[in-house]
Parts: structure tokens; sequence; C-alpha cells
């Protein structure tokens, strides 16, 4: 059967790139060996915040637990190379954030979900002398660098904005921000696209078959071939594989990131909280999601996404610290999966064509941002695809720096 674009993998990635190819009236049929954002699509907190926030230094200091590997020295390369790189992601991470209110507008009454979109603006609130330091440095240079939103928050802001709250906070700085519901928010996405002609398959890739430099079909578990004009890797943590099945294998490296929900007494305040300890979400729905930050980064080798006791205790005891009250919340869910990252604990997302595939590309490696970048890595990879995989001029550089280029490594 002839189908033009397949794109495998149905997460919040492979559906927004479905999407904006729908939107130029580009139709592609979506394989998942599971169901639509079964996966970390379903179970993010999906926020996505101002993006010099996100990609400054202060990012690198919101997790005391990553502060001895920063400071080892066998990580200062990478350490740089990770400035560097932040540094453009702030170009991808603006392509998403300066049009996602009228997007997702647009997306609402294409795809007919309410995806629960909501401003959440976010504060990092500092629990000692030496955090607040940090904090105050950080928004200083988020200003030096030119960006006008943020601001300071003394002790008294934060007990006005959260009733409740141990004196222990001292301070800390809020910048803009924006949540939505991961699960409606990527059906929303299949469903719009599937609108504009795309259709949604569940079958599970095991490989592909080719004729030259071109991929002309894909193979599923049962036996069925499917005949392809281009091919979409949105596989996420499984792109190691799906790209070894094409001769070399993308370097990934696996997260697994949990949280847990639970219902207060009364609501919480529309503000979400980083600490050096976790992060408190309000969520869609009145409740609250807790992470904590004990035993992060939480790297894992064999696709184990099992959720554990330790981290759920952990939340509630991260966020009691800050607010007493936690502790007579009911936890309601505890939920979580695996993340896709590139190595050595980076967050550089690999988008592009495959190097030596004419018709293949990749879009993977969304770390802790796949929701933040959903709509610049839909509309970019769409752009792409629609173009024939010429790289549109307004983001040649932003491509060339994310371009799957580590693919040249052979698996055999
Ligand atoms: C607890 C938690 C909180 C998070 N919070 C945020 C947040 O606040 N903001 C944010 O931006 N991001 C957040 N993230 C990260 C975000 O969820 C991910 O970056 C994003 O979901 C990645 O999307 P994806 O489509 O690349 O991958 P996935 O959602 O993993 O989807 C990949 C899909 O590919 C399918 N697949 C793989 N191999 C095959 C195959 N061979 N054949 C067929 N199908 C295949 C899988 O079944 C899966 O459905 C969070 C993640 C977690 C777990």
């Amino acid at each position: 059967m002839k189908n033009g674009i397949i794109i495998v993998g149905a997460g919040v990635i492979g559906c927004s790139i479905a999407y904006h190819l729908g939107r130029r009236g580009i139709g592609s049929q979506i394989i998942d060996k599971e169901g639509i954002a079964d996966r970390a699509s379903g179970k993010a907190w999906a926020f996505w915040e101002y993006p010099p926030a996100v990609c400054s230094t202060l990012d690198f200091v919101w997790n005391e637990s990553v502060l001895p590997i920063l400071s080892d020295p066998g990580f200062q390369d990478a350490r740089s190379q990770m400035m560097e790189e932040r540094q453009r992601m702030i170009d991808l991470h603006w392509l998403g954030f300066h049009r996602v209110s009228e997007a997702i507008l647009e997306l609402q009454e294409r795809g007919g979900v309410d995806v629960g979109y909501r401003e959440l603006p976010f504060t990092r609130i500092a629990l000692s002398d030496d955090v607040e330091q940090i904090y105050r440095e950080g928004l200083a240079a988020v200003r030096s660098a030119g960006y006008s939103e943020g601001d300071w928050l003394k002790q008294d802001d934060l007990s006005s904005m959260f009733p409740g709250i141990s004196r222990q906070a001292k301070g800390g700085v809020i910048f803009p921000g924006f949540k939505v519901e991961p699960y409606r928010y990527t059906l929303c996405l299949a469903q719009a696209a599937e609108k504009t002609g795309c259709t949604i398959r569940s079958g599970e890739v095991v490989g592909f078959g080719s004729k030259g430099s071109r991929v002309c079909s894909v193979v599923l578990a049962s036996g069925a071939e499917i005949e392809a004009d281009q091919v979409v890797l949105a596989t996420g943590p499984w792109t190691g594989s799906t790209t070894a099945w094409l001769g070399k294998e993308l370097p990934v490296e696996l997260h697994r990131e949990q949280c847990i929900r639970i219902e207060l007494p009364r609501p919480f305040p529309r503000y979400g909280i980083w600490t050096m300890k976790g992060a408190i979400v309000p969520d869609f729905d009145d409740r609250v999601i807790l992470h904590s930050f004990q035993g992060w980064p939480d790297m894992v080798t064999d696709f184990d996404g099992s959720l554990t006791d330790d981290n759920k205790l952990s939340a509630i005891e991260m966020a009691a610290e800050l607010f007493p009250d936690m502790e007579k919340g009911s936890v309601v869910e505890h939920r979580g999966d695996l993340e896709c990252w590139a190595p050595v604990l980076r967050m550089q997302p690999a988008l592009g064509r495959h190097p030596e595939w004419d018709n293949v590309y990749v879009a993977s490696r969304l770390g802790t941002f796949g929701f933040a970048l959903s709509l610049s890595v839909g509309e970019i990879m769409a752009d792409l695809i629609a173009r024939g995989g010429r790289v549109p001029y307004r983001v040649e550089k932003l491509l060339e720096f994310l371009a799957p280029a580590e693919l040249k490594q052979d698996t055999n």
C-alpha cells in the first residue's frame, strides 16, 4: 500500500509533525506500537518557560544533585559545550514560545479538544542565601543578555503569592510560562492532523526496505510492509534502534522522569515553583504535580521505566518542607516514563534529514523539553519535509547545529 509520508511514533513530536504537515495540505500516516501519547508524551507536566530562563545558567543550578556532576573536572568540557548549545537552543525555543497562544487557539479549533492551556508563570525559590545569590546572578545574566521579562521576588512577595509558604523561602525569581494537559494536547494534534488527511495506525515498525539511498517501505512486526515516499523517525527513546536498522545508530541516553499528582483541600496558587529539591506544578484540574530531584538524573540502560516508591515519598517531603499543608494532600496518581537525552546528560535534540538516506528524517532526543519544543519542532520538520529535505534559510544555521550528524557512526 502506498502512503506517502510515514511518521513512526505517535508521541507529541510525531503528532506535531503530522499536524504541521496537515496545515500545509500534506497528508501523512502515523504508526505507533502503542497508542497516541502512551509513553512520556502522556505523562509530562507539559509546561514551557521563558526561553532565556530555561537556557541560561539558572538552569544549571536548579538541582543540587547536578552540582557535584558539574564540578567534576571530567565534566568541564561537556559543561562548556552545554553552555554553547543552550544559547542556540534559545532560538529553537523562541520559534514556538512566541506564537504559543495563537497556535493553541488554532490547534483547538482544528482538533476539537480543550488542551487545558493556560499561562503559568514559573518561580525559582531560594531556601538559602547561597542559592538566593545564584538566582540573583541568573536574573542579572538574563537581563544583561538583553531580555526584558522576569522579576525578583522578595520574601514578602512570596508570602502574599503563596499563603502558608515556609519562612525558609528567602526570595526568588519569576518568569513567564505556559502549560497544557499533555495527553489532550497530543490527542488534539493527532485529531487535527487526521482532519487534514493523516491516518493513524497501530503497529510496531521492525525494519525498512530500501532501494539505493532511499527507504521505500517500513516493515511491521505483523509482516505487513507499507510503501513510503518519506519516513520520519519520531521514536523518542527507541531512536537508537530505529536508526540502527538503517545502519547507523543515533547515540541516545534514557532518563526516567517521574512525579506524583496530589489533591489538596484548597486550590494551589497558579504559579509553578522550582527549588533545588524539586518542582511544584499546579495542574489543569486544580490538582498539584510534585517532582523530587532526589536521585536525579536517573539514567537507565534497560528501558525500565517502572516507578519507584522512594521517588513518591521524596516528592511529598520536598513539597512539605516549603508548604507544611502539602502533607494533607492525597496522592491521586504516580506517573512517569522514559525521556530520550543526548549523551553526557545533554539536552540537544537531533533534528533533520538523515545524512545517508535521501528520504529519512529524524526528530528525537527532546529530553525534558518535548512539549516546550513541540511547536518549533513540528513547524521546522514539516517545512523541511515539504521542501524535500532542502533546509529553509530562516533556520539554516540552527538545523546545521541540530542535524543528526552523529549518525555517521557505523553500528557494525
Ligand atoms: C514526568 C515527565 C514530565 C515531563 N515534563 C515536561 C514538561 O513539563 N515540559 C516539556 O517540554 N517536556 C516534559 N517532559 C518531556 C516530554 O514528555 C518528552 O520530551 C516528550 O514527550 C517526547 O516526545 P516524543 O514524541 O519524542 O517521544 P515519546 O512520547 O516517547 O513517543 C515516542 C513514540 O514512539 C513509539 N515508537 C517507538 N519505537 C517504535 C517502533 N519501532 N514502532 C512503532 N512505534 C514506535 C512509542 O511507542 C512512543 O509512542 C516530561 C517527561 C516526563 C516523563
